[in-house]
């Protein structure tokens, strides 16, 4: 009988816990296992299903499974030149025969013997007239085995660990050390999900493969609801920030929508409803209006912004980029004029006069609406009755710079709405963005043409070439957005000089502009107002222009080496183009030819769907390089997997435990596991300051 640990011993040093291990301390560590805490979560990344026992005569080819069976002979063949090693056993039982071997495993000769009763259990080939095993794993029958005849987890390995060794060493850090874990969610909170104990024992060791589900779900819950605890607290220390109510009248409300030039589509009107409720409420809204580009969103924040304006208070757009900035406001102003609100240009290249008399008019409460940079907020501007600000992203932005715009709010807090325009999938949008409120613009509004999107190969370059050329002839533009240079901003500058170079010397009749991110921004913003303006046929541009300007007239986007660019990249650089009333067309250049990369193109060739290429993305390439993990300021999950559809359910659950539990007790001073937990898989490393 092994006497069992105690809570206390989780955190303790394996080699301190249980000294009995020897020698097996060093072979944990190697695999950067130290305290019993890690070894009991370093978890199987697979099993294989042994448990089927059959007798020798019944033995199925192709498929996992054990027998019971005696060594009837066993012979080495010593290995030369690159060959290894080979151990080959005769097995037998009443029903039949079979064979065994194994490759350059110099153990198994010395734990085999003839006439020895073990259990084998592998893959079972078929060998001319009789089965075989090969590279099976044995244990002595009449023994339980954490090797064969059941399901057995194999997982990461670290060169001198072997898979019989870890197994052993984990079950016996599980055997003392299970009864060290204080299950952190009370019956009623996990629900139909098995206690943690009994989780981690199935996650490691099942009974049955059926069991592994359940298992993965509980550690994937604990996981994911360590993440919406701290969400909930964000969300919590925000609800004691008090915003205006901004409540607008039916009647003001519908002259709004009515002097737009165009019916709202369904999913900005749902967006429109749920803003107008959001900032009815004096509690800050905050909330991610997601669409792809030229969907809508700028027409929506209209309304809100108008809102807030007929309903007595101020509001604030704020772009990127200034460039983005002016078009926002040569955009809006006018339509906002229409609804009676005066929009003011703000930036830091204003002159100073100008600059004071918009300081001035926003002080004394007579701007009602200013667009501009993120300077706008900075600065020293005194806003005496901010009621909305609008921020215009084009990255999704990360938990720690919603925290920084949260304590931009300087007397009560203003109403936030972001506009993105790179789709988030649901598993993601309740898992990283739980703290936000999430609306969608799904459809285009009527009328537009498809954008048609061809995959080319290099050999293609002097038809493309043309092709822009015969564009220019009929007074269109161009986009040539250069290779992807992750490592090197100066080597992909380098490469947008060198096209350009190269467009000029093919096309001399063209006028070709360049921008890149080694440039001044006041030539980058320059240039892109110049190609804008329509005084350059095409724009050779690194992904700058991703956070691009609207250009009308623009109706080509050829993109080089595209297989570089991730998927939601390539759709938002092809989102430059359609957005007029041209035909228009997007190249994706590229010679790759392995099967992964050509597929990945064909999803943005064969859809202009930005979820449904989102969705693609995460499931071809992994969550954590759906933008690059910082970038996209996703958390590090080791068991729950964000393009699991059961685990959306699961976050979901999450979320709403959270928010009950934090709602109760907002520091989790009364559940000092669950404070644990959320420290432990610290979803949000960088993000101390989320709240
Ligand atoms: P986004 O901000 O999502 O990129 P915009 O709001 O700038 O999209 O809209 C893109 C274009 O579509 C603009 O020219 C806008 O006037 C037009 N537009 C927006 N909503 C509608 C609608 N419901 N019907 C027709 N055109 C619309
Ligand atoms: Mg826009």
């Amino acid at each position: 009988m092994v006497t069992v640990l105690d809570p206390a011993d989780l955190e303790q040093p394996i080699r301190r816990a249980m000294p009995e291990l020897a020698r097996g301390v060093a072979t944990l560590a190697r695999l950067g296992i130290d305290t019993v805490r890690d070894a009991l979560w370093y978890l199987p990344f697979r099993y294989d299903d042994f448990s089927d026992v059959r007798s020798l005569g019944e033995l199925v080819p192709d498929e996992k499974q054990s027998a019971r069976v005696t060594v009837a002979a066993i012979r080495v063949e010593p290995g030369f030149g690159r060959r290894p090693q080979r151990v080959i056993a005769q097995l037998t039982d009443d029903t039949g025969s079979a064979e065994a071997i194994w490759f350059g495993r110099r153990y198994v000769e010395r734990r085999l013997q003839i006439g020895d009763e073990v259990i084998v259990s592998g893959k079972v080939t078929q060998r001319g007239w009789r089965p075989q095993f090969t590279s099976p794993e044995f244990s002595p029958a009449g023994h339980d085995s954490v090797h064969t005849a059941r399901v057995v987890p194999v997982y990461r390995l670290t060169s001198g660990v072997t898979q019989k060794r870890l197994r052993e060493l984990l079950a016996r850090v599980l055997d003392r050390g299970l009864a060290a874990i204080d299950d952190p969610l009370t019956a009623d909170e996990r629900g139909t999900l098995p206690a943690l104990d009994h989780a981690l024992r199935t996650a490691h060791f099942p009974e049955e493969a059926a069991d592994v589900e359940g298992a993965l779900d509980r550690l994937a819950f604990d996981e994911l609801l360590a993440l919406q605890l701290t969400l909930a607290q964000a969300r919590a220390a925000r609800s004691e920030l008090v915003a205006p109510r901004i409540g607008i009248a039916d009647a003001d409300f519908e002259a709004i929508v009515a002097a737009l030039p165009f019916q709202l589509t369904d999913d900005q009107a749902g967006a429109v409803a749920e803003i107008r409720e959001d900032i009815a409420s004096e509690r800050p809204m905050r909330r991610l209006l997601q669409g792809d580009v030229g969907s809508g969103k700028t027409a929506v924040a209209a309304i809100a912004l108008a809102s807030a304006v007929r309903a007595g208070w101020q509001g604030a757009l704020m772009a990127p980029t200034e460039i983005l900035a002016r078009q926002h406001h040569a955009g809006l102003a006018p339509l906002l004029e229409q609804l009676g609100v005066r929009a003011e240009f703000l930036s830091g290249s204003l002159a100073a006069a100008p600059k004071r008399a918009i300081h001035d008019a926003i002080a004394g409460g007579t701007a009602d609406v200013v667009i501009g940079t993120h300077a706008v907020i900075s600065e020293a501007v005194e806003f005496p009755r901010l009621g909305l600000v609008v921020v215009d992203e084009q990255h999704r932005f990360g938990v720690g710079q919603r925290a920084a715009l949260q304590a931009k709010g300087a007397r009560g807090e203003p109403h936030v709405l972001a506009l993105t325009a790179t789709p988030i999938p649901r598993t993601l949008g309740l898992t990283v963005y739980g703290d936000l409120a999430i609306s969608t613009i799904r459809h285009l509004p009527p009328g537009r043409e498809p954008i048609r999107t061809e995959i080319r190969d290099r050999r293609a370059l002097p038809k493309i070439e043309a092709f822009i050329a015969s564009e220019a002839a009929a007074g269109r533009q161009a986009f040539v957005v250069v290779p992807l240079v992750v490592e090197s901003q100066t080597l992909e500058a380098a490469s947008a000089e060198a096209e350009a170079d190269r467009l000029r010397a093919r096309l001399p009749a063209l006028r070709i502009g360049i921008v890149h991110g080694q440039q001044k921004s006041e030539l980058r913003d320059a240039t892109m107002a110049a190609f804008a303006a329509g005084d350059m046929d095409v724009l050779v541009a690194t992904t700058v222009v991703e956070v691009g300007i609207d250009v009308p007239n623009a109706s080509v986007m050829l993109i080089e080496d595209a297989e570089r660019f991730g998927l939601a990249q390539l759709h938002q650089l092809r989102g430059r183009v359609g957005r007029g009333r041209h035909r228009s067309f997007c190249i994706l250049l590229s010679d790759a030819t392995d099967e992964v990369a050509v597929r990945r193109l064909e999803v943005v060739r064969g859809s202009s769907d930005g979820f449904v290429i989102a969705e693609a993305d995460l499931a071809l390439r992994g969550a954590g390089n759906l933008l690059g993990t910082r970038q996209s300021g996703l958390p590090p999950l080791r068991v729950a997997s964000l393009f699991d559809p059961r685990h959306v359910e699961l976050a979901q659950r999450a979320r709403d435990l959270a928010d009950g539990i934090v709602h109760g007790d907002p520091s989790l001073s009364r559940r000092p596991l669950l404070a644990r937990l959320q420290r432990d898989f610290a979803p949000l490393e960088d993000e101390g300051d989320a709240a």
